[in-house]
């Protein structure tokens, strides 16, 4: 293998500790007749144990550097496409009709996007399997009533279950990094209906544009609207006229949105 020293720019920080790529493939639960993206297969090492499932695999690599040494590792197995795109830019109907599993240990610096992915191709995901930074991972898959609850965790919760599956230290990784990660599973759910997505993105931003703040101080910054109707609606929904944004259940912002109809 030619020398491929970790870059920097794609922010290259390899699962090297093999118990933890095991634990971490086996929350996909890839079987022969799953179909699998994987997002940055970097040297190939989540690559080769999900090739051992005997899924179809479609492996995406931004590095250009990386690409012969992974083509030449995957060329025996017919059921593993290794491709030199940015994931993030990927239509996944252009490789596969039909419904996949996920799973990436990717750059942070791709989480936010990854999710905002992950909610345009929602119907399509079976279950992904990502790393993420502890923190946010804690965050993503927080409650209401914590400090941690905030839109990104509404936002995933309202279509996945989120737990946080593993929690993987630093020397896990080469090289190293100063944080703890955490690999989070990601299932879809039909708990919740939202009709208007819009309207209930901007509220529940809105809600938690100052934290502090009193959720009616929060919505009643937008155009039209008045503190005294917010309360009232409020207590029609049973909740605090005086609650914070905190407080309130993914239930609570779809029930206050349908009301609100921004
Ligand atoms: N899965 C491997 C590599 C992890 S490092 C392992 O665990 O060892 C993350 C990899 O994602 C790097 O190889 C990086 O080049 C790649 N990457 C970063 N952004 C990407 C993107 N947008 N699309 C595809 N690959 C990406």
């Amino acid at each position: 293998m030619s020398q491929h020293y970790p870059k920097k720019r794609f922010s290259q920080v390899f699962l090297a500790d093999k118990n933890m790529v095991r634990r971490m493939v086996g929350l996909l639960d890839a079987g022969a007749n799953d179909t699998i993206f994987e997002i940055g297969s970097g040297r190939g090492t989540l690559t080769e144990l999900i090739a051992a499932t005997g899924a179809r695999l479609f492996s995406f690599e931004i590095d250009r550097d990386l690409i012969d040494n992974l083509k030449n590792k995957f060329l025996k197995f017919d059921k593993v496409s290794i491709i030199n795109k940015d994931f993030l830019e990927t239509d996944p109907a252009a490789y596969y009709n039909g419904r996949f599993k996920l799973i990436g240990n990717i750059p942070y610096d791709i989480t936010s996007p990854l999710l905002d992915w992950m909610i345009q191709y929602q119907n399509l995901i079976e279950l992904a399997v990502i790393t993420t930074q502890k923190e946010l991972g804690q965050r993503i898959s927080s409650g209401p009533g914590s400090k941690n609850w905030a839109p990104i965790s509404i936002f995933c919760q309202a279509i996945f279950d989120v737990e946080i599956a593993l929690t993987i230290p630093p020397e896990a990784f080469f090289p190293p990094p100063k944080i703890f990660s955490s690999a989070l599973v990601f299932r879809p759910t039909n708990k919740y209906v939202i009709n208007d997505k819009i309207g209930f993105e901007k509220i529940v931003r809105q809600s938690f544009l100052f934290r502090r703040k009193k959720l009616t101080n929060n919505l009643g910054l937008l155009p039209g609207m008045e503190k005294e109707d917010i309360e009232k609606r409020l207590t029609e929904l049973g909740l605090d006229k005086n609650c914070r944004a905190e407080q309130l259940s993914i239930e609570d912002f779809i029930r206050l949105s349908n009301k609100l109809k921004l």
